[in-house]
């Protein structure tokens, strides 16, 4: 694709992409299918473009949310986690995810690193003893001030948060405000979208406090990462969890890897909206303290709501991604198609940076609607007509449409520099309404004389559709250039 890609050269070929890394207290739902998959779409299109692509992903096994589930499940933790960890790991078949490296915090090169990163900061004197007396929520496993409450509740979780008093290490974060402002007003780390920029900007105006990051074995349960020189407290686990981008690429450790992606490369964090603070504050506030480079980008999307509601298990609306996949697979009779239906879904329906709402009702609709007969009724008609005309030993003709094709790239290419996926994929589907268009008002079954014309560049840009869908379903562009090429195939996406 010599000129698709062309306007994302730039200077850093290496980028590195991760996505948080999830609590596994519980299942994957569909929240974070969304994350996963968005990023992967980011990574495959700077593949394409060109670039060196490291894409990570993981999950946070140090938290105490995860101490608590396994105790309700009465097994031990380290087996509790193991057991879940492995189903957010098998997302990347089921999903389709092309993520390099999945690191759990328990692992050794991430203990490691994370201790050497709380080193870093201790040296430069940017940690010190003090008593934290307070809130905290152990679904956010942060600590929250009496003004961030709603009705005496976690805004995030609607449960009242826990009241600590004990001695701890606090990170003296009030240190670099200053910094931190410069830095996210200028956009030397950019925040997207706007909004949230903003959000995080008046945050910090407000004033940072220094934040503990440390409890006592006792209040950990034992579980997480010891503090270095003294083992009577463990690592916060935001702290420890936060390492995590730098540790998976061998910070601390054989540091090949860290020195090309990390401090060499360009750096995206894409994250959900309720933890854009630790990662454009806290996240920001360690790395300067130990000196090391800075992210570029932090992408921030919304929720997935489910027929409007805020998915939760007391509502019984959690949506499975395995369980998603595995439904439509039966109803379509085609896994590969299903999985990338679901991809399409997230990506399509959903405004990348706002909340979206998912209901079967509305994905069977999207579905039949864009994929049924959007873009497999497409593919379907114009091989028709170009075996018909094979049949009757005709010619292909090409002559050019290439300045609606030139218009469409230049929306895609914008629409993704943003990570506006759903803009992207409107401009693909913009340009599969103009096909359809043409083969309305030719009628080139007719044979009117340039059907050989109109069939040949209906090809070409079909080809130009499989390229273009590449970054968000990966099989489907497959698929569509292998029956371009051989003239035949199994219809796309069966109508549900
Ligand atoms: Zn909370």
């Amino acid at each position: 694709m010599p000129f698709l890609f062309a306007s994302m050269a730039k200077e850093k070929n290496n980028f590195f992409i991760t996505t948080a890394i999830d609590y596994v207290n519980g299942e994957p739902h569909l929240g974070h299918a969304l994350e996963k998959i968005q990023a992967d779409a980011i990574a495959r299109y700077f593949r394409l473009s060109g670039k060196d692509v490291f894409f990570l992903t993981g999950a946070d096994e140090n938290s105490l949310k995860n101490v608590r589930a396994a105790e309700k499940e009465g097994i031990a933790v380290e087996d509790f986690v193991d057991k879940n960890t492995k189903k957010f790991k098998s997302l990347k078949d089921f999903l389709d995810l092309s993520f390099n490296d999945f690191i759990r915090t328990t692992e050794e090169r991430h203990i490691k690193g994370a201790q050497k990163l709380w080193q870093e900061c201790a040296k430069k004197g940017d940690i010190c003893k003090g008593i934290y007396e307070g809130l905290y929520c152990v679904g956010c496993e942060a600590y929250l001030t009496p003004e961030e409450l709603k009705n005496g509740c976690c805004p995030e979780h609607q449960t009242p948060p826990e009241q600590i008093k004990e001695e701890n290490y606090f990170f003296r974060l009030s240190q670099y405000q200053k910094q931190i402002q410069e830095i996210i007003e200028n956009d030397k780390l950019k925040i997207i979208p706007q909004t949230r920029k903003n959000e995080i900007l008046s945050f910090v105006k407000s004033g940072l406090k220094d934040i503990c990051v440390s409890r006592s074995n006792g209040r950990a349960k034992n579980w997480g990462i010891s503090v270095p020189d003294d083992d009577t407290q463990k690592i916060w686990c935001w702290f420890d969890a936060l390492g995590n981008y730098i540790t998976a690429l061998g910070y601390g450790g054989n540091s090949e890897k860290f020195e090309k992606y990390w401090q060499k490369g360009e750096v995206l964090h894409c994250i959900g909206k309720g933890i854009s603070r630790f990662h454009a504050v806290y996240w920001l506030g360690i790395l300067l303290s130990a000196g090391l480079r800075l992210p570029d980008k932090i992408f921030v999307h919304g929720y997935i709501t489910v027929d409007g509601q805020k998915m939760s298990k007391s509502l019984g609306n959690v949506i499975n991604p395995f369980e998603l996949v595995e439904k439509y697979a039966q109803k379509i009779g085609n896994k590969e198609a299903t999985v990338d239906a679901v991809r399409y879904y997230l990506l399509a329906a959903i405004l990348s940076t706002e909340d979206g709402d998912f209901t079967y009702e509305k994905f069977e609709e999207k579905y039949n609607a864009d994929l049924a007969k959007g873009i497999g009724n497409l593919v379907a008609r114009v091989l028709t007509l170009a075996t018909k005309l094979k049949s009757e030993n005709e010619n292909l003709k090409f002559t050019s449409r290439n300045s609606k094709l030139e218009e469409i790239k230049s929306k895609y290419n914008k629409a993704f520099e943003e990570f506006d996926f759903y803009g992207a994929l409107g401009a693909i589907w913009e340009l599969i309404g103009w096909c359809d268009k043409i083969i309305d008002t030719e009628k080139p079954w007719e044979n009117r004389g340039n059907s050989k014309e109109v069939i040949g560049d209906l090809l070409l840009v079909l080809t130009e559709i499989a390229e273009l869908l590449k970054p968000f379903l990966p099989r489907t562009s497959e698929k569509i250039s292998e029956q371009i090429k051989t003239g035949q195939g199994e219809p796309l996406f069966p109508r549900i």
